[in-house]
């Protein structure tokens, strides 16, 4: 492979995002489509609500009748009818006239405004109204909610449960959504075993395989998990083969420059156009990005810190293309905060630190972990955002910095304090 120069975290993921298409659309049930991107517009079935309905449980009434009511001056209303929820009114009301009902039920020919039953008392043959509002009071209006036939949700869309109560009511039980990745991972190295094995002297457990899965999970694609893969050309050769069987490979190890680094030679006898090999970050450094017969190869470092910062700058934006995410989600969010501890960057490539973020007092701080080596797995642990430092940058305590948001972070403070008692 020809030595090229270093890409910057933007350059290679601009390059990434080129060679990956959006999938095409699958139907799936409605709760399926949870987390999931709409693959086509939908629109409202029929008006909601489908008729005027009592948005109170109390009397449907002639506003004119009872205009002047009052505490001391009473105005009584004969009762003709009772409607509850899902029953049709089966009369109108007349002048002088109310029918009791209930939220929800459709309101009768003849009335045109709801007094709740807080404002009335029981009077003999009928109901006392003892206030009333405007004319057309607490009733909910036909179509006010969605217009039957108009455009109510937009292709693009990430499905969330509001999306889901909105398909429901439009009676979408099924619907069109953009296919998610399937993602082959494997992971190289003599010195694995797998979870459940023993490991002998000189052997470390892999832990990337499961790592690399639950971040492919956690980001809308489908891990195919591989088996564990020796340093030996045949065996990497045999795995990356059923790898390109999904919709991207990722890899971890192997493709620095080692004496038993193969992955990068392998892919070259099997013709992987090469794009990149290295990016100008710390962690993840070497990462090879090809693709190999049209499928897109991800080869990240072994290191596992390194392997999974590269997945969430690289694998992660490339999985929500594919599965069809607007671009504004392809991308970690990003915002501004103060350092807690003094942190720089002495070297020439940009630093991603793990960090803890979150929010007091109107502002986000974020605290560096103490141990950033890229073989430090623990420095994951409650790490929700990466500070990014460029070469030679320096921040003291307090000092703005960016950071990416990749986690659920805490508030304290005042909104912590309103909360405390939940
Ligand atoms: P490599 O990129 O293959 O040179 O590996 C770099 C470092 O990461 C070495 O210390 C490996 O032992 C370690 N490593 C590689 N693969 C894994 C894995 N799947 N799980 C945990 N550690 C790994
Ligand atoms: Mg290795």
């Amino acid at each position: 492979m020809p030595r090229d120069p270093m890409l910057t975290p933007e350059e290679a993921r601009a390059i990434v995002l080129n060679h990956v298409q959006v999938l095409g659309p699958e139907r799936v049930s409605l709760l399926e489509a949870t987390g999931r991107v709409l693959a086509q517009d939908v629109l409202a079935r029929r008006d909601n609500p489908p008729g005027d309905n009592s948005a109170m449980d109390g009397y449907a009434v002639r506003h004119a009748d009872v205009a002047a009511a009052r505490d001391d001056a009473p105005v009584a209303l004969e009762v003709i009818e009772d409607i509850p929820a899902g029953k049709v009114p089966q009369k109108a009301v007349g002048p002088g006239q109310a029918s009791r009902i209930m939220t929800g039920a459709a309101v009768p020919a003849g009335a045109d405004t709801i007094a709740p039953v807080e404002d009335t008392r029981p009077a003999e043959q009928g109901v006392a109204i003892l206030a009333i509002e405007e004319c057309g009071a607490h009733i909910r209006r036909r179509g006010e909610d969605m217009r039957g036939g108009e455009p109510i949700i937009k292709a693009g869309t990430e499905c969330g449960p509001g999306e889901l109560a909105v398909l429901a009511a439009v009676q979408q039980s099924f619907v069109s959504v953009y296919r998610r990745p399937r993602v082959a991972i494997l992971s190289t190295g003599d010195e694995l075993v797998e979870i459940e094995e023993t490991p002998a002297e000189g052997q470390i457990v892999n832990s990337n395989t499961c790592a690399l899965a639950a971040f492919c999970r956690a980001h809308g694609a489908e891990p195919v998990m591989l088996p564990t893969v020796p340093d030996d050309e045949a065996a990497i050769r045999t795995t990356i083969e059923a790898a390109l069987r999904a919709d991207f490979a990722v890899s971890s190890g192997g493709v620095s420059v080692g004496e038993y680094d193969f992955v990068k030679q392998v892919l070259d006898d099997l013709g992987a156009e090469t794009i990149f090999w290295r990016v100008a970050m710390k962690p993840g450094k070497p990462l090879v990005f090809c693709t190999v017969g049209g499928v897109p190869y991800f080869g990240l470092p072994g290191n596992p810190v390194s392997s999974m910062m590269s997945f969430l700058q690289f694998v992660r934006p490339a999985i929500r293309k594919a599965a069809g995410y607007p671009q504004a989600a392809w991308f970690l969010p990003e915002a501004h905060a103060r350092v807690e501890s003094p942190c720089d960057n002495d070297g020439d490539r940009r630093q991603y630190l793990r960090a803890t973020l979150r929010y007091q007092d109107g502002q986000f701080w974020v605290r560096p972990a103490r141990r950033q080596g890229s073989h430090i797995i623990s420095s994951m642990l409650n790490a929700n955002s990466f500070v990014v430092l460029e070469p030679r940058q320096c921040a003291e305590i307090g000092d703005p910095v960016l950071v990416q948001v990749v986690g659920e972070f805490a508030l304290s403070g005042e909104i912590a304090a309103k909360n405390s008692d939940l």
